[in-house]
């Protein structure tokens, strides 16, 4: 074959690929249309294991007051996140950079870093939101899954081969996957639903406002996660501002209904 008919084929196989399998995929609470190749068990196993690879190579913390407020936080989140029944694991690790992640299967690492910027639970509650974000809104997926496409339409490979390229083209794009920074639409997303689930938790949504301004305040010592993708913290407070109405108002019901 010549490139162009590999080229071409190639693309005819990720078209119907694409077709059958991302015909369902939504994010949650925005709706959005997302493109995934990935099912939900393989991006699970995916994030079991660099979950376990991570732990092993980090300090586990032994502050009991970190452990049980990341813990609380965490089982507070995970339960009105929409998947509930996913095997949540919350761990917190030393490490001076204030930063945190979840991945996919509900497995959430909290940096001891975060808590110098994070000054009480409602802030805390709006990281760990936001990572909890990306994870149920399958962000890691979406990047392997638009990494697949590159690399199938480009090489025409995979797909146009048979069933045990596309496997081999699916590792080594989650390979890439899973430590592929999110996109900008994709923090923004984060936020969005991070703030609706905070609020849901019954954690003060207003705190996002001023945790994000204290990141913004820190200067350079910020970690990649929360500003080299994101909008600048200007206009990400500003979009904040605008879901905040509606965030106040799951905020109160959740709060009158657990008689916080
Ligand atoms: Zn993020």
């Amino acid at each position: 074959m010549n490139k162009s008919v590999r080229l071409a084929s190639g693309l005819v196989a990720i078209v119907l690929a694409v077709g059958v399998l991302a015909a369902c995929a939504s994010a949650p609470v925005t709706g959005r249309n997302q493109l995934i190749l990935v099912s939900e068990p393989e991006a699970q196993q995916m994030g079991l294991q660099a979950y376990q690879q991570i732990l092993e190579k980090s300090t586990i913390s032994d502050r009991q007051d970190y452990n049980r407020r990341v813990n609380t936080i965490g089982r507070r989140i995970a339960a009105v996140s929409g998947k509930p029944e996913l095997d949540w694991e919350f761990t917190v690790i030393e490490d001076d950079t204030p930063n945190a992640f979840a991945l996919p299967g509900g497995k959430v690492g909290v940096h001891t870093g975060l808590f110098k910027v994070a000054e009480n639970d409602d802030q805390l509650a709006t990281v760990m939101a936001h990572e909890v974000a990306h994870a149920i809104a399958r962000h890691g997926s979406e990047r392997m899954s638009q990494q697949m496409v590159v690399k199938g339409g480009l090489q025409g490979l995979g797909a146009a081969t048979g069933s045990a390229g596309a496997v081999q083209l699916a590792a080594a794009a989650a390979q890439l996957g899973i430590i592929l920074p999110y996109s900008r639409d994709q923090e923004a997303e984060a936020d969005q639903i991070g703030l609706i689930y905070m609020a849901r938790a019954g954690y003060d949504p207003r705190a996002a406002v001023d945790l994000w301004r204290n990141f913004d305040a820190m200067g350079g010592d910020r970690p990649a996660e929360f500003v080299s993708t994101h909008p600048s913290p200007g206009s990400r407070i500003e979009r904040l501002q605008e879901l905040m109405p509606e965030a106040l108002e799951i905020y109160k019901q959740s709060t009158s209904s657990t008689g916080q």
